[in-house]
Order: structure tokens, then C-alpha cells, then sequence
């Protein structure tokens, strides 16, 4: 037979050398890797199956062999799964099909210790067997396709694999390590069987492993281990979800967490739940603590599992998730969909409508549960109460926080997607504010601390924390020391359009249309106010004049203190931060001309009237107004000339 040698595609080679020289720390999750996708084979086998028993051939019953030997320095893991064709292993054993990989592989810094970290969140699948064997061969045969057309591939795991055709009676794979010199401990039975106990004893499929007995040595020599021939199971072998709650412990929840989300990091909770009435399903979903590398891509797939009676139906099963909640990982298994569902069908099922809505329901409720137990009162409050805290509860502190920065951005865009759950989602958004840099006020909080006659929720949004705090537009608010939500996420303003209030109080944007304080302003001021605008009237239309290309009007504003001007968008107009992040994007961003609010009470506007430089200090005063919020004047050089000449 003729070998042919392949080179790996560039970011496999990059993502092997990183496994064998920065995933030390924990070797032996290669093994749980292995299993994990000799399960996927054997589920694909089984679902292909439905449609065509003939791909069974004579040989039902599906299940993995681990076998070791000794002398050969081998350890070789065995499925009679669905099984690789030879492209099929050039194909998935050369190169990595997710997208957004190029991308990742770029923001690896070289520092082993932040790759490995990385590398966790992206998974390494088959190739985390390199971290213990500085070869691999693979034997398989596809099901359903002649003896005669096996592959056999081989590769040290550098540059290169080769890979030949071969005749292979068995379906399905096998996976030789030929283990490094410091992987001796997986040569040994006992080091085996715990590793199966610890990682892969919830997967459905049976694990076996030949049995060993103990034989004295003869004529003096000692003793050992002989292997007997006779193969036993060494895992449970039934589905962790379909086993009862108080069966399972925490650690075989997070080591299912584990295989099915390839995510090195323990979830941060979890809900398992049998759901009975009109439809039936068992729904198992976590939450995890670290956010993947492809979060933001915009065809992101959901992470859930699709079962039907047990048997494995799909991956990334979009229609059971809604999208704000793409990073969800868990198994859902129905007990009353078609085993033939497709995805399309999938999209129009009323089963599967009810499904989504439970679990979208579970999602928020384990989130406000978080919420719930973010924080404690250690203080007792005004009826001399202190929360009581159990240990259950402290296991959940500061867990929403950690949530929060990981999700909250994509947990915002429920807002606009999820119209049922609205209300409850607002609830769970935090915000940073004038009153603290963190995320982590709720609405609810900020309407509990608002001031009396207060009528609105103000936020303002910005591209940075910095600039939305020291934005001439909260001068008023602080000075009246009125809380403002800052808000950064590119989500914020889009998302917003769809809560216009919270319970009751209007949400108002302190960039958008005239400063209306209401009752918290006191009479003298707005008649002030009143008396400045007619005393300014002849002033702003000089200004109204010489500024006509830039502003689409000119008023006298009461939200400034210690600036002399600001811009502020139209009531119903688009921020000017979004627009400049549509333009950003290479987005239409409608050309909306923004308001110049000037300070009467500033000198340099009362400088104004009557200057021989009013054009300039026109334009001046405008482009700062622009500057202050993060923009770029149209015309800087125009800018700095006119300052310039000035200083002069
Ligand atoms: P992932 O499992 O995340 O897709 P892996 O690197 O672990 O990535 O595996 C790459 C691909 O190789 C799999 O998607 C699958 O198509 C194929 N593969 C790996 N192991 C097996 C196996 N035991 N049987 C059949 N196909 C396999």
C-alpha cells in the first residue's frame, strides 16, 4: 500500500506545539478527550443507524475498549462508533473546522502559561493525546463502507501525518498512543479504571476493560498481573441526566460538564431537572464561569446537546437556546419528539417551542438565584435583620459578578430578543454608575436610592467608563447629586431601545432632547433658566447663524456647570456615540446634526457677545463640545488653527 504524507493545516501545527509544550499541568485529560469522542462516534453511529440498520452490521452493541501494553509502551483506545473514512481522516485529523480559529491561534502571546489557559477555553479534542504519546497511530474503518477501505493514520505530532489505506474487518476506530517516556502510570490498570471513575463514568456508552489476575512467579521469579482474556465494564454506563439528582455528586456534574463543553474550568452552577405535563423532557444546563473564545461570532451555535429518548440527536441545537443565551451548555432529552427531527424541523415544532420556553425560564431563574446570593447583609437592616447565610449560599457569592462579566453584554441583548421574559431580564442586568465603577447596579437598586421627586432613570453611554463619568452632560446630575448609570457596552443603546421603562419609571438618557429635571428643580432655578434663554435670545441666533452647518440648534441649557458647552442628540434621535460606531462598523449611520447646549453661567460664553473673534470662538466652542464626548471635530487642523490664533 502506498503512504501518502500530508502537512497539517498551519493552526493545528501551532495548536500541537502548544500541547506538547505548555499542557503539563494536566495530562491526563487526554483520556477523558479520547472516550468523550468515541461517545460522539458512537452517538453519530446510532443516529445514522435510525435511517440505515444495515450501518450496524452484525455488531449492536456499541461500547469503547481501553487496552495497555506493556512492553510495547502502548495504550490504545477502541470504539465500533461511526469510524472515519480515509478523507475523512485526512480531513478532521488535519485540520480544525471551527470557525474563528485563525483569529484565536492570533491572540496567543508565546507566555506557555496564558496559551495553556487559552488553549483550554478553545479545547484540543484528539490532539491532547500528543501531551502523552509522542505518536499516534489510528486505525478505522467507516460503517457501512468495504473491509478493504480502512485508513491507518500516523503522525509524531509535529509538521506532518501520513496516512495509507488499510484492511480492517472491525468498524470503527482505534487510537494507539505510543506514550512518551514519562507516561509510564497510564500503563497500569488500577491508574486506568480511576481515571474512567473520575471523567467518563456518566457517558451512556459501556467502557471496558480486560480483566487482570494476580500469578506467582515461578522458579523464584516474582509475581504479576496477567491479563485473563475476559472483558468487564468498568464504568456505570447509563446517562448521567437520566439518573436520579440525589444519585449524583457535584464532582460527576462538573466532569459532565467537562466532556460534553470541553471546557477545563469547573460550571458555575447548574439546573437538572425532569419536566412532565404536555411535553416531557429532562433538561440539564450550566452555566459556565469563563466565556469562549468565540462568544461574539456572530454564527455562534448554542451549546446544547439534543437527545430523543437517549439517543444523541444533535449538537449546538439553535432552536432550544434563544440566542442572548448562546452560552448555555447542558443535554436536553425529549421524551416525545420524532427520532428523525431535522433541524429544520426542529425550527417549527410545538414541542420544541415549549422546550425553549422551560428552558429559557430555568436559565433566568438560576441567574436570579445568583443574583439573589451575589451579596450579603452582614449589617443588620432597618428591622435589625441580617441575612442568614447557610453554606448553600455561600457557595453562590460573588457568582453573579463573575457571570456578569463573562455574559452580561450578551445576556443584554435579551432585551431586544425576548419579549415574554423582558421584565425578568431587566431585572438582571447590572450597570456601572456614578456611584460606583463596577457593573453591578441593578435597576431595581437604582430606583430604591433614587431622590425624592426624582422621576427618571438617567444613564448616559459612552465607549469607555472614563469618558461617560467625566462627560460635561452629568455636571448637573452631580451637582445635585443625582446617580447616573454609565453605560459602555456596544449593546447598551441598541438594546435600550427596547426598555423604555422599568417598573413603572421611564428610562432617559442625559444626552438625549432638553435636561428636564422636574421637581428636582427648584423654582428660582428654572426661572433663571427661562430669564437666561430670553436674555441669550439674540446671542444664539449669532450662533445659531455662524455654526448652521454643524448644529441643527443652539439653546441654553441648565444640565452644565463648570463646561461651556455640550452636544445633545434630538429626543428621538441616534446617539452620537452609536452613530459613530455604525460609521466605525462601515455602517449608513443616519447624518443627524447634533443640539449645542451652551452654559449661560460660563465665562467664556458670556465672552462672547460682542468678541471680535465670535466666528472662531463659535466654531471653538462647538468642536470642544465634540471633543469632550469622544469625537473628532470634522476639520481638526481648522480646529487647532483657530485655538492657535487665539492664543496668540
Ligand atoms: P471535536 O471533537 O471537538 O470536533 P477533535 O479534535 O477531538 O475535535 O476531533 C476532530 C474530529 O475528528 C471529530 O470532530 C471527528 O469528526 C473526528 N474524530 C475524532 N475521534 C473520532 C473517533 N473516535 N471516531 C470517529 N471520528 C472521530
Amino acid at each position: 500500500m502506498t503512504k501518502h504524507t500530508h502537512s497539517f493545516q498551519a493552526e493545528v501545527a501551532q495548536l500541537l506545539h502548544l500541547v506538547t509544550h505548555s499542557l503539563y499541568s494536566n495530562p491526563e485529560i487526554f483520556l477523558r478527550e479520547l472516550v468523550s469522542n468515541a461517545s460522539d462516534a458512537a452517538d453519530k453511529l446510532r443516529f445514522e443507524g435510525l435511517n440505515n440498520a444495515a450501518l450496524y452490521e452484525d455488531n449492536p452493541n456499541l461500547e469503547v475498549r481501553i487496552a495497555f501494553d506493556k512492553a510495547a509502551r502502548t495504550l490504545s483506545i477502541t470504539d465500533n462508533g461511526i469510524g472515519l473514512t480515509e478523507q475523512e481522516a485526512i480531513d478532521n485529523l488535519g485540520t480544525i473546522a471551527k470557525s474563528g480559529t485563525k483569529d484565536f491561534m492570533s491572540k496567543l502571546s508565546g507566555d506557555q502559561k496564558a496559551d495553556a489557559q487559552l488553549i483550554g477555553q478553545f479545547g484540543v479534542g484528539f490532539y491532547s493525546g500528543f501531551i502523552v504519546a509522542d505518536k499516534i497511530t489510528v486505525e478505522s474503518r467507516r460503517a457501512g463502507v468495504p473491509a478493504d477501505q480502512g485508513v491507518r493514520w500516523v503522525s509524531g505530532g509535529t509538521g506532518d501525518f501520513e496516512v495509507e489505506t488499510i484492511y480492517r474487518a472491525q468498524r470503527g476506530t482505534t487510537i494507539t498512543l505510543h506514550l512518551r517516556e514519562d507516561a509510564d502510570e497510564y500503563l497500569n490498570a488500577w491508574k486506568l479504571k480511576s481515571l474512567i471513575n473520575k471523567y467518563s463514568d456518566h457517558i451512556s456508552l459501556p467502557i471496558l476493560m480486560e480483566k487482570e489476575e494476580w500469578k506467582d512467579g515461578e522458579n523464584d521469579q516474582p509475581g504479576s498481573m496477567v491479563k485473563t482474556g475476559e472483558w468487564e465494564t468498568v464504568n456505570q454506563a447509563s446517562a448521567l441526566w437520566t439518573r436520579p439528582k440525589k444519585d449524583i455528586s457535584e464532582e460527576q456534574y462538573t466532569e459532565f460538564y467537562k466532556t460534553i463543553s470541553h471546557d477545563p474550568e469547573a460550571p458555575l452552577t447548574w439546573a437538572h431537572n425532569r419536566v412532565e405535563g404536555n411535553t416531557e423532557y429532562t433538561q440539564l444546563l450550566y452555566l459556565p464561569s469563563k466565556a469562549p473564545f468565540d462568544l461574539w461570532n456572530r454564527d455562534k451555535k448554542a451549546g446544547i446537546k439534543l437527545y430523543v429518548k437517549r439517543v444523541f440527536i444533535m449538537d449546538d441545537a439553535e432552536a432550544l437556546m434563544p440566542t442572548y443565551l448562546r452560552f448555555v451548555r447542558g443535554v436536553i432529552d425529549s421524551a416525545d419528539l420524532p427520532l428523525n427531527v431535522s433541524r429544520e424541523l426542529l425550527q417549527e415544532s410545538r414541542d420544541v417551542r415549549a422546550i425553549r420556553d422551560g428552558s429559557t425560564k430555568r436559565v433566568l431563574s438560576m441567574l436570579e438565584d445568583l443574583a439573589k446570593h451575589n451579596q450579603h447583609d452582614t449589617q443588620p437592616n432597618a428591622e435589625g435583620v441580617t441575612d442568614v447565610v447557610d453554606a448553600d449560599d455561600r457557595a453562590k457569592e460573588g457568582k453573579y459578578s463573575q457571570f456578569y462579566a463573562e455574559f452580561g453584554a450578551v445576556l443584554k441583548e435579551g432585551l431586544g430578543e425576548d419579549f415574554a421574559n423582558k421584565d425578568r431580564i431587566a431585572k438582571l442586568l447590572r450597570y456601572a454608575s456614578t456611584q460606583s465603577d463596577t457593573a453591578s447596579v441593578g435597576l431595581a437598586d437604582y430606583k430604591a436610592r433614587m431622590k425624592e421627586g426624582q422621576e427618571a432613570i438617567y444613564y448616559i453611554t459612552a465607549d469607555t467608563l472614563a469618558a461617560a463619568k467625566n462627560s460635561p452632560q452629568l455636571e448637573v446630575f452631580k451637582k445635585k447629586g443625582i446617580e447616573v448609570l454609565l453605560m459602555t457596552d456596544r449593546v447598551d443603546e441598541w438594546s435600550l431601545n427596547y426598555l423604555h421603562d422599568f417598573d413603572g419609571t421611564p428610562l432617559q438618557s442625559v444626552a438625549k432632547g432638553a435636561v428636564d429635571l422636574g421637581k428636582l428643580q427648584d423654582e428660582t432655578e428654572k426661572k433663571a433658566a427661562q430669564e437666561a434663554a430670553e436674555a441669550f435670545k439674540p446671542l444664539l441666533a449669532k450662533l445659531k447663524e455662524a455654526l448652521k452647518d454643524k448644529a441643527e440648534d443652539v439653546r441654553v441649557t441648565t444640565r452644565l456647570v463648570d463646561s461651556p458647552a455640550c452636544l445633545v442628540v434630538q429626543d428621538d434621535g441616534m446617539s452620537n456615540q452609536l452613530a459613530r460606531m455604525l460609521k466605525q462598523a462601515g455602517q449608513q449611520a443616519p447624518e443627524t446634526k447634533p443640539v449645542l447646549e451652551i452654559n449661560a453661567e460660563h465665562a467664556l460664553v458670556k465672552k462672547l457677545d460682542g468678541s471680535v473673534h465670535f466666528n472662531d470662538l463659535a466654531n471653538i466652542l462647538f468642536d470642544q463640545a465634540l471633543l469632550a464626548e469622544g469625537g473628532l471635530p470634522e476639520d481638526p487642523a481648522a480646529y487647532v488653527r483657530r485655538v492657535n490664533a487665539l492664543l496668540v
